[in-house]
């Protein structure tokens, strides 16, 4: 029987990239996405189609309202999102995001047996979010395996991160070389209800420069 894992599937380029990943090393895949009121959701719906198309065990969509998180401009409307490259941690940033979303899928994790949470976490062509950084990945299993039952009686939990120091471009070819469909993919910050995207905000520019320097034969069909 192959090992379960908990995918944390947000719809974009890089959590698409992760599943893939998974999928390759045998993992039987249960993809988790969060609905957290964001602006751009649209990639909820990239997700299900994404999650349907490598054959998710299963697939949860788990809502829970952050719009109330007022500092991020992913969560408040009224904050525009920037179009400028940003210098320090930019306003897109939200309140322990991650810290949020693994202990989701931890506690699902924990619920199915599984002993493998992946997540699409990047710190080299990133937007400076410190829970995208090794160490904060490093601690959150070290808390995982202090925090649940499972861990306590043997089975203790892994995060794999799996493209955390890779470059953008590095992240393509490795899903392209497992057969992503990048154009099913959704990164921007704020697309529009029918999933396009902005072309300005930093993950459409980190996005295109990243297929820039992959140096992909035709970006088009990946719609860059
Ligand atoms: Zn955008």
């Amino acid at each position: 029987m192959s090992k379960k894992a908990i995918i944390l599937l947000s719809g974009g380029l890089d959590s698409t990239t992760v599943l893939a990943i998974a999928k390759s090393q045998g993992y039987e895949c249960y993809a988790m996405t969060i609905n957290y009121q964001q602006r751009h959701s649209s990639e909820i719906e990239a997700a299900k189609k994404i999650a349907n198309l490598y054959s998710a065990k299963d697939f949860k969509i788990v809502d829970i309202n952050l719009s109330w998180l007022k500092s991020s401009a992913l969560t408040n409307k009224e904050i525009n999102i920037p179009e400028n490259a940003p210098t320090g941690i930019p306003v897109t940033y939200v309140p322990a995001r991650n810290t949020i979303m693994m202990t989701l899928a931890l506690a699902w994790a924990e619920t199915i047996n599984s002993q493998d949470i992946f997540i699409g976490v990047n710190s080299i062509d990133y937007s400076g979010y410190p829970d995208c950084r090794p160490e904060y990945i490093e601690s959150f299993q070290k808390m995982a395996n202090l925090a649940t039952k499972a861990a306590i009686e043997g089975n203790k939990i892994k995060i794999h991160a799996p493209l955390i120091k890779l470059t953008k471009a590095e992240i393509i070819h490795e899903g392209i070389k497992n057969k992503v469909d990048y154009a099913m993919t959704i990164s921007c910050y704020q697309a529009s209800e029918n999933g396009l995207a902005c072309g300005k905000c930093d993950s459409c520019r980190l996005r295109k420069d990243g297929f820039k320097s992959a140096n992909i034969k035709d970006p088009t069909k990946y719609k860059i």
